[in-house]
């Protein structure tokens, strides 16, 4: 196929350059004047020699832009000595990459190569733990029942898992299954298990469970994999898409097929949302490839990150698995870059530059020579509109392999609720089926389809609302950490915190009262409703901790609840085999988002709750409630039909000249003083109009108009031709750099995901 080249040759007589990478901060580029052999011959992202610093060292450097704009007078620029020829090291490809990512979605390049490189720093080989059971998994057992007995819930955790395997890394026991250091010291005293430390480099630790072989793949699974194994082979580097409901055997395909490319002595990246990187995702992956695969993640230090990416270069690792940013991790020979879950809005950056993983990585895998696999149950627009169109190659998966049928899927109409007198925020079919449920012994999920925190501050008697000082938005009562109310109002964008007054500031009535946090309320309701009921909530104030998030999961999937309730948080990873009923409480509240992508966010969340029912053995059943059963995102999550969803959702993206249909860029400008930002929107959106051939919406103010005493606005530009959009963002930047403003900033969003 043909991937279109992004990147350009520059035409300029000098060069900005950055020296050293691998053993400078990035710091700054350095500018160097082009000599005329190579005049012509130079590219961004090439590697160079030149004299550096007092004693002209020369030392080698890659230019980051070549440009026709002298920083300082020609008498003083330095000369570039040459090009290093021969094999480019691997940061020419981060190079490129930075140059393309700044081009694409337009940022500096500092901030561009910032993305793309890891951290500078050399660090000290990292040391590395594994715990070795000691016992034969009979005298295991024996301790973990008498650890049963005493309720000693973490010690349970870490042997039932020895049981299995009788080697565990230390940090996933102490991370992802969330066991202290003290339980684990308190089990090597009893013998039950020994803790060995192991330097990195030197003798990396082996999980000593045979690797597990990979199940014989389904026809349809391995239809997929001869595939793609084949094309690649073949020479043919293209990007294919895996559609297929949770539970069909998607990640066994991403495995066998990474299997294939380390025997073909190729390396591979798996993106996957962070998560959903879970302790049994990563086991799987460790149980297939042992110590030749790693994870990146957020909760890792700088100098592990750095390990991680030494390992790669040094070909000790085969596979990295991660959020976004590990798709920079330098492998020598990418064969092939696996993003699981394509359509998480979590893949693209909500910082300049402003990637999306999926299109990055497309780039990358085209400077690589690597393929790209997709993976989803519910496909974004993007994906699933290039598969139709043929840029993409489709498969589908269609059949659960572990057995467990779909669950049936109710719509039950809120609004016929309230006419017949029930105005509980439960259904009353919801409601017999949760009693149900809890006389079987089985566990219930509600699902509020919202986002945000705690509720607004408002007045009973005349419906003032306390706003932020600072910022556009309403404040929020505050919750502590055991959930009591203190008094106290934050700003959740600013972190602006106050006394919440006796009295209504405007009418001096003393009913200020803040609305309950969605989740909170159900909680209550459930408890009002079924007073022996056990709940478990999980949402942004019960998960602010670190590891909350596990904890809670790991104590509904032992049976600590009877449901669970939150947000769109619940939906995701975790299997629940105990979960018979799901119920989402208000479906289509997503709906009301101001945005272009709410009715898609609504049709990927009903399915992805409905994909949590029956998970087991036991059928499930799924009841969505909403005040818009004819909306077709909800009817089509209903009847589990994401083809018909497309075929509607598309419709009115084409009307609405809506990415996929068309591309659009939005321009954000940020100012100190209200009047300056919108004379600079207007001369903005006027700049866009004549650098280009784009249709121009706004300048209007940002939906929160305000943040931090920072004026927000925001323009919109759509063109079908992506290459019009990047022209007026140039054009903009260009207007823009003599000026040096101090107090306003500029930030574009290709295709965005969230309105600013
Ligand atoms: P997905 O990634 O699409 O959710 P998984 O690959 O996790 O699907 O597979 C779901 C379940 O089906 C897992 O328990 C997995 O072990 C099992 N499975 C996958 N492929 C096969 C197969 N070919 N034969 C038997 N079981 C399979
Ligand atoms: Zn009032
Ligand atoms: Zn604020």
């Amino acid at each position: 196929m043909n991937r279109r080249r992004t990147d350009k040759m520059t035409q300029g007589r000098y060069a900005n350059i950055i020296v050293d990478i691998s053993h400078e901060k990035v710091d700054r580029p350095f500018q160097y004047k082009i000599p005329d052999e190579l005049q012509g011959k130079l590219e961004e992202g090439m590697c160079v020699q030149v004299p550096f610093g007092m004693g002209n060292h020369l030392r080698q450097g890659y230019v980051v832009e070549i440009t026709d704009r002298a920083e300082f007078p020609d008498e003083k620029q330095k000369l570039i000595a040459g090009i290093v020829n021969g094999n480019m090291p691997v940061e020419a490809d981060a190079i490129r990459l930075a140059a393309w990512m700044k081009e694409h979605y337009g940022s500096t390049m500092i901030a561009a190569l910032k993305t793309v490189l890891p951290v500078k720093q050399a660090m000290k080989p990292k040391e590395k733990k594994k715990i070795t059971r000691l016992l034969t998994v009979e005298e295991t057992r024996g301790v973990l029942g008498e650890c049963l007995r005493k309720h000693q819930n973490a010690k349970v955790r870490v042997l039932e898992e020895l049981c299995k395997e009788q080697v565990l890394p230390y940090e996933l026991v102490t991370g992802k299954l969330n066991v202290a250091a003290a339980t684990l010291k308190s089990l090597q005293t009893q013998g039950v298990i020994s803790i060995e430390t192991e330097s990195y480099y030197r003798n990396p630790v082996k999980l000593q469970t045979a690797k597990e072989a990979g199940l014989d793949l389904s026809p349809e699974q391995a239809k997929i994999r001869d595939r793609v194994l084949s094309d690649y082979d073949e020479n043919r580097r293209r990007t294919y898409l895996i559609r297929g409901i949770t539970g069909s055997g998607k990640t066994e395909v991403y495995l066998s097929l990474i299997e294939g490319m380390i025997k073909r002595g190729k390396q591979c990246i798996v993106l996957i949302p962070e998560i959903a990187l879970t302790y049994q995702t990563l086991l799987r992956f460790y149980k297939r490839f042992g110590d030749r695969v790693s994870v990146m993640n957020s909760t890792l230090s700088a100098g592990e990150k750095f390990d991680q990416c030494e390992r790669a270069k040094k070909g000790e690792i085969d596979v990295i698995i991660g959020p976004r940013s590990a798709l920079f991790v330098p492998f020598p020979n990418l064969g092939m870059i696996i993003i699981d879950e394509e359509h998480e809005p979590s893949y693209k950056s909500e910082s300049m530059p402003r990637y999306h993983a999926r299109e990055t990585a497309e780039y990358l895998a085209e400077i690589k020579s690597a393929s790209l696999v997709l993976g989803s149950a519910t496909p974004s627009l993007e994906a699933y509109d290039r598969a139709k169109k043929g840029k993409y190659e489709l498969f589908t998966l269609n059949r659960r392999l572990t057995g467990g049928s779909l669950a049936t899927v109710s719509v039950i109409d809120l609004r016929q609720e309230l006419r017949s007198g029930n105005r509980s925020i439960f259904s009353r079919r919801l409601q017999e089926l949760i009693e149900d449920r809890m006389a079987k012994k089985e566990q219930t999920m509600l699902f509020l389809n919202r986002r945000g925190y705690a509720g607004f501050v408002s007045c009973r008697s005349c419906g003032y609302v306390m706003k932020c000082p600072h910022c556009d938005v309403s404040l929020s009562q505050h919750i502590g950490q055991a959930g009591q109310i203190k008094g106290r109002m934050v700003c959740h964008y600013c972190g602006y915190e106050t006394v919440q007054p006796p009295k209504c500031p405007s009418c001096g009535s003393p009913y200020l009262l803040g609305f309950k946090a969605g989740t909170q309320q159900i909680e209550e309701q459930l408890y009002r409703r079924f007073p022996k009921v056990k709940v478990l909530r999980m949402d942004g104030d019960t998960t602010r901790t670190k590891d909350s998030y596990e904890k809670i999961l790991t104590a509904f999937a032992q049976g600590e609840a009877d449901v669970l309730v939150g947000t769109q948080m619940i939906v995701k990873g975790h299997d629940f085999p105990n979960v018979t009923l799901v119920g989402v409480l208000a479906a289509d509240l997503s709906l009301n988002d101001s945005d272009y992508r709410a009715g898609e966010r609504t049709f990927q969340l009903l399915t992805q709750a409905a994909g949590r029912a029956g998970r087991g053995q036991k059928p499930g059943e799924v009841i969505i409630q909403t005040y818009r059963p004819d909306h077709y995102s909800i009817i089509r999550a209903a009847s589990q039909d994401y083809e018909a969803f497309y075929e509607e959702e598309i419709l009115y993206r084409e009307i609405g000249a809506y990415p996929p249909a068309s591309h659009m860029m939005a321009i954000l400008i940020t100012a100190m003083q209200e009047e300056k930002g919108d004379a600079l929107a207007r001369k903005i959106a006027d700049l866009a109009g004549k650098a280009g051939n784009a249709a121009i919406i706004g300048p209007a103010k940002a939906s929160i108009g305000k943040i931090n005493d920072i004026y927000r606005f925001v323009l919109y530009c759509k063109s079908t031709d992506y290459g019009q959009l990047t022209q007026i963002k140039d054009k903009i930047e260009q207007y823009l750099f003599p000026l040096a403003l101090k107090e306003e900033n500029v930030q574009f969003d290709f295709d965005p995901i969230d309105s600013f």
